[in-house]
């Protein structure tokens, strides 16, 4: 952590950002741990990365390097993975609803693995991709997931056989079954019946003449809940296919958050005076990012957010001390603590990033926040609104092996 914040300072003293811009720093290191990670509890199971999560393209290049494969849900992110020379065969274009142009889009580059869960869908790839390999995605629900995809996708069970009938009609290949029980999942029970639907439509497809072999457990995976929930899909796994199935998830979460570090400037504070001072009312700061930036999570996800001031201790530490000096000479120091609310840079009052928060200093304008675990759902959401940009400079570091400033 220390030697991310030096990093962060440097990059700072360097004057390397524009000012009134926030900057994130993306720590490779975390990819390769975050994959060790999966491949130890979720072994066998290939990941496809989701795309829509975190599409730098820095990161999906290190996973591609590592052999994972990509879940695409649009012309631009089959772009993003195929310009880095990554191989269409290991991407899915795993988006049920698709617009004929992007179905055609994708068997022109080659994406021939699709997802679909109506009629009318299959429609459209007849039309546009005839050879495609379809997985069927079938309905699934955590209901304590961040944002439940349930309600928008997903065919029932009583309607998987119509469907999967009129795709043998057409002469379509369905070679697999998939579900999505919801961002930022928490209940495994809902992956075990996710597996146990799925093993239905198995049935129901063989049954009409299909060889369907791939099962795709989807995203959802959390950082915190991850190890327990690897031991219980694998059982699930084990018992609905005891002769063996071959595995693959979409998980994105998982392995873009903790990746990336963001960093915001305060541009302008609000001192609290006259009832609201007297009421204590926290005095409020406003920072180039927010909501309508890269902390669409806060609203989205009810995201707790977390900043940290970019102490001046570790940014004076850059000049490095003398020999002989201590560089923690204000650790028995007693801090008052300095309450605020933060706030983004636009002009609606909806762009709250944190309520409340104590902090060991006190913030002036022109200081640094950071926020950690910023990776999932943050770049990829941020509107230009108010003419404030959605494009921020990305500085890479590797934790493993950082440069002694
Ligand atoms: N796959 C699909 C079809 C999705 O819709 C999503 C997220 O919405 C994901 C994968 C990634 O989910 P997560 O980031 O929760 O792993």
């Amino acid at each position: 952590d220390l030697a991310i914040e030096s990093h962060i300072a440097h990059i700072i003293k360097r004057s390397r950002v524009g000012g009134d811009e926030s900057f994130f720093i993306a720590d490779l290191g975390q990819i390769f741990r975050q994959h060790r990670r999966w491949t130890q509890n979720m072994p066998g199971i290939r990941p496809y990365y989701a795309v829509k999560c975190n599409c730098d393209p820095t990161f999906l290049k290190v996973l591609a390097e590592l052999g994972t494969g990509f879940d695409c849900a649009s012309i631009e992110e089959m772009r993003a993975v195929l310009n880095l020379g990554v191989d269409p065969a290991r991407i899915l274009f795993a988006n049920p609803c698709k617009a004929p142009a992007a179905v055609a889009f994708a068997r022109e580059v080659g994406v021939l693995r699709t997802t679909f869960d109506n009629i009318d869908e299959l429609d459209t790839i007849k039309a546009h991709m005839p050879e495609a390999q379809l997985l069927l995605r079938i309905y699934a629900n955590d209901e304590d997931a961040f944002i439940c995809l349930g309600e928008k996708f997903g065919a029932q069970l009583d309607t998987t056989e119509e469907l999967l009938s009129r795709a043998w009609e057409l002469g379509l290949n369905v070679i697999g079954v998939s579900f999505h029980v919801g961002t930022g999942a928490t209940n495994p029970a809902s992956f075990c019946k996710g597996i146990k639907d799925a093993r239905l439509a198995f049935s129901q497809a063989e049954r009409l003449g299909f060889h369907p072999k791939i099962l795709d457990i989807g995203g959802g995976f959390q950082d915190d809940c991850f190890e327990s929930m690897g031991p219980i899909i694998r059982e699930a796994i084990r018992s609905e296919f005891p002769a063996g199935i071959t595995t693959i998830a979409e998980p994105g979460r998982f392995f873009a958050r903790s990746v990336y570090t963001l960093v915001c400037r305060v541009i302008s504070r609000r001192r609290q005076l006259g009832s609201a001072a007297l009421s204590g009312v926290p005095d409020m700061l406003y920072q180039n990012d927010g909501i309508y930036g890269n902390f669409m999570n806060v609203i989205m996800e009810k995201e707790i957010m977390v900043p940290y001031l970019v102490s001046k201790k570790t940014r004076g530490f850059l000049n490095k001390p003398k020999s002989g000096e201590s560089e923690k000479t204000n650790d028995a120091v007693q801090v008052p603590s300095h309450r605020y609310s933060i706030w983004g840079p636009t002009c609606d009052s909806t762009d709250c990033v944190v309520r409340e928060v104590a902090l060991d200093s006190e913030v002036k304008i022109g200081d640094w926040l950071k926020y950690k675990n910023m990776g999932a759902y943050t770049s990829t959401t941020a509107t230009q609104f108010n003419g404030f940009s959605s494009t921020y400079d990305t500085f890479y570091v590797n934790s493993e092996t950082l440069p002694d400033y």
